[in-house]
């Protein structure tokens, strides 16, 4: 197993860097999400565009996603959470993730946060102690001696209970490390206005994929203080989308988000996905060089 930290020691010039600043520390950055796919829509195009710069990258999921929707006759008998877990692969090839961890733990199924847990007994992640399951985390990032930690932002995103509970997670295993915790999140005005461009241009917008307002999902946009210039990447980004693809054909009675998103033509793709949106708390530095050269800040509102 190769180490995160001899990684850490090395260094190489940039052939795109030119003559200023071209020499680039390799650090280790592992992402942490909840199933097989949270990857592709939330933070992909940094995970390539850090592989791509000579960083290892490194992908946690929690579940294997073994209690989504899927189609009929998609399956062939093969189970569900294995076929996702190459899928993850696939995705995982297509960016550049040096390793694919997954924790372990069972997808709990549900998209609404209102739907009962049945208890820990399922296994299921949401349902899990929060400090068991941090110390699995935790384990992964001291063994590869990790420089970043990228995990879902404080409302879960669009509020599912498993993605909720990565936060809580990777804060934990942020604080028990010391390892640098980047909340990987989606600009609230930015997605609004997608939604509204989306419809106004007639394209097919997910069934459940709007509520009625969007003002608890994601994170505002003047808290959002890093981004990420995703634009170079959109293929890999796209490839990873595409390599799930029980999560992209035919669920019934279900338009699907990814297939909507392939669907795109790539102009509009473009415009949707050319970059992607962290919050960094307060006291929290990213890794020297790792901003300016991957993570551009975002000038605080009134500045
Ligand atoms: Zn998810």
């Amino acid at each position: 197993m190769r180490s995160g930290r001899s990684a850490s020691t090395r260094s190489r010039y940039s052939p795109a860097g030119g003559c200023k600043n071209a020499r680039v520390t390799p650090r280790t950055i592992v992402a942490f999400h909840a199933h097989p796919d949270d990857e592709a829509l939330l933070s992909a195009g940094t995970l390539a565009r850090a592989a791509q710069a000579g960083h290892r990258v490194v992908l946690v999921l929690a579940t294997d996603g073994g209690a989504g929707a899927v189609g009929d006759g998609v399956l062939d008998g093969e189970d569900l959470g294995a076929r996702r877990t190459r899928e993850a692969q696939a995705s995982a090839d297509a960016l550049g993730v040096a390793r694919l961890v997954g924790l372990g733990y069972g997808d709990s199924g549900s998209d609404r946060a209102d739907t009962e847990v049945s208890g820990w007994s399922d296994g299921s992640f949401r349902a899990a102690p929060v400090e068991e399951a941090a110390e699995r985390l935790a384990a992964v990032l001291r063994e590869e001696g990790a420089d970043l930690l990228l995990a879902d932002d404080a409302n879960g995103g669009y509020g599912h209970p498993d993605h909720c509970q990565v936060h809580r997670v990777a804060a934990a295993a942020a604080t028990s490390t010391g390892v640098p915790f980047a909340q990987v999140t989606i600009d609230r005005e930015f997605l609004s206005g997608g939604i509204e461009l989306a419809r106004g241009m007639g394209l097919e917008v997910p069934e459940g994929f709007v509520p009625p307002d969007v003002s608890a999902w994601y994170t505002p946009h003047d808290t959002i203080t890093h981004t990420v210039d995703t634009g170079p990447v959109l293929a890999a980004k796209r490839a990873s989308m595409a390599a799930h693809a029980t999560q992209a054909t035919g669920a019934p009675d279900t338009v699907r988000t990814l297939s909507v998103f392939l669907g795109l033509p790539d102009e509009i793709f473009a415009i949707a996905f050319s970059q992607e949106w962290f919050v960094v708390g307060g006291g929290t530095a990213l890794p020297e060089g790792l901003e300016g050269e991957l993570f551009t800040p975002v000038a605080p509102a009134g500045t």
